[in-house]
């Protein structure tokens, strides 16, 4: 069985090649307060060196908003993000973001809007609990909530999405109902159509990466960060490693 590092030896020789990321828990250490989330500093720099190699692309693919990721990440100009899982694309350019319009019809909107306050039913009186609104979807986050209040308000939550018909996301002490259908994983196949990029290496720690590990093809280079079952081929314990190996990339000699 090839090593990751061998892997990555060989997809720096391949052209054009699309480099995509998530960002919480794989590039940027998880932390209770999500807005003080950084790439950790080597990772910005590899990351610039990689997006200035010519033949590559490199994209963060994120659950967060669009606001929120292009707020965060520290990514240079020609950078794709996709945000909301999916939902939501843009790529960073010298003058601010050139977005793709998200369009909801009516009844989405209007259903955007119930989730809103039913979500804000469930986090009522827990501690701990609180939503987010995205442009299309609902959030209710648990990260500093007590277990037995977490699972509860999860469970309730995961009900709401289920009833209302809604795609339902249950990740690391979030659950994240959307009014569109989409995934990190069909967002990620059809930035690299675009691309016609020959090979993807795509790196995540949550469950929503699951999605685009299963949706990248044998060739592919997929790398799960942190413990838990996956679909990918390649495995590093944390963001340090997976940053180290990105330093490598970037700069082979
Ligand atoms: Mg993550």
């Amino acid at each position: 069985m090839t090593t990751l590092d061998d892997a990555l030896a060989t997809f720096a020789t391949r052209r054009p090649v699309l480099v995509a990321l998530d960002f919480d828990g794989t590039l940027a250490p998880l932390q209770d307060d999500p807005q003080t989330s950084r790439i950790l500093p080597d990772g910005v720099t590899a990351l610039a060196r990689l997006a200035a190699t010519d033949g590559v692309s490199l994209a963060l693919v994120s659950g967060r908003s669009m606001n929120d990721l292009h707020t965060l990440a520290e990514v240079p100009a020609g950078t794709f993000l996709i945000g909301s899982h999916g939902a939501e694309r843009a790529r960073v350019t010298t003058f601010g973001l050139d977005r793709d319009v998200v369009q909801l019809s009516d009844e989405q909107a209007d259903r955007l809007a119930s989730l809103g306050a039913q979500a804000l039913r469930i986090a009522r009186g827990r501690d701990g609990v609180w939503v987010e609104t995205k442009p299309t979807a609902v959030v209710v986050h648990t990260r500093l909530a007590e277990d037995e209040v977490a699972r509860p308000a999860e469970d309730e939550a995961i009900a709401l999405g289920e009833q209302l018909g809604s795609g339902v996301l249950h990740g690391k002490d979030v659950v994240e109902i959307s009014v569109l259908r989409a995934s990190k994983g069909e967002a990620l196949v059809a930035l690299r159509d675009e691309l016609g990029a020959s090979v993807v290496l795509y790196a995540g720690d949550d469950v929503t990466d699951e999605h685009a590990f299963e949706a990248l093809g044998p060739d592919d280079v997929t790398v799960k960060v942190g413990d838990g079952p996956t679909a990918a081929r390649y495995r590093v314990g944390s963001p340090q490693e997976l940053v180290a190996a990105l330093v490598a990339l970037a700069d082979p000699h």
